[in-house]
């Protein structure tokens, strides 16, 4: 990624990544993804300054991007190889779409609306990303036309894990989803093994509510 607006902030990236390696944040992959990505290029200009805060940020629609922190635990949990296929759901603003694209080898995600849809491929071009294939529906029945995937991201959070989801899940695929109330959630990791789906209980989180036939009610 080149030019003067993606090269902007530079400073303020590379000190971004080093609160998230004080935080624990320790996998090189997903570091150099943070320095490749531009985080000011996602979210509106009125808050571009804060960009590199470790924290979420308004993007419209009484949405959020989510904090750098919980991006980069999603990525370092799932420790995604260059071959894998990724489901997100939840496009926002497309920064975890990008961030994505330099660890994976598809990427597929899901928004349901479609303003953000359309400002997440905008900003996503805006760094010459074409790569991510996007779509604007309910993402809690998943994409089944391109599964399985080797990795499913949910970026808000769901009363129970969506049944479509699991069901597209690959041999060995993960899912990682906030699951509980609307104000509080623990985030789950679903791992589809030869026997079953094996189940792990995560760090506790805060999303924004998951909205859809398999999700929260609008
Ligand atoms: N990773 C994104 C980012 O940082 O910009 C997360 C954005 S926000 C925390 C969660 C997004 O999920 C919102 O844009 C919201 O509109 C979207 N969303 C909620 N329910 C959805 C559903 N059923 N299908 C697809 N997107 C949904």
């Amino acid at each position: 990624m080149a030019g003067p607006v993606v090269r902007q902030f530079g400073g303020a990236r590379r000190r971004l990544i080093e609160e998230l390696q004080q935080k624990g944040i320790s996998d090189i992959a997903v570091l150099k993804a943070f320095d490749d990505v531009p985080r000011h290029l996602f979210v509106p200009t009125g808050v571009r300054h804060r960009a590199y805060e470790d924290a979420p940020l308004p993007i419209g629609h009484g949405q959020t991007i989510s904090q750098p922190w919980v991006h980069a635990k999603y990525l370092e949990l799932l420790a995604l190889k260059p071959t894998d296929r990724v489901l997100e759901i939840g496009t926002g603003s497309g920064f975890q779409s990008a961030l994505l694209t330099r660890l994976a080898g598809q990427v597929f995600s899901i928004e349901r609306i479609p303003d953000l849809a359309r400002e997440a491929h905008a900003a996503l071009g805006a760094c010459g990303i074409t790569t991510v294939v996007q779509r604007v529906g309910d993402g809690t029945l998943g994409w089944p036309e391109f599964a399985p995937y080797d990795a499913i991201l949910v970026g808000a959070a769901s009363p129970d894990v969506p049944q479509p989801l699991v069901d597209q899940l690959a041999p060995g695929g993960q899912l990682l989803i906030p699951v509980g109330g609307r104000e509080e959630q623990v985030l789950l990791r679903l791992r589809r093994t030869p026997t079953g789906v094996e189940r792990t209980r995560l760090d506790a989180m805060r999303f924004v509510p998951l909205i859809g036939q398999h999700g929260f009610e609008a």
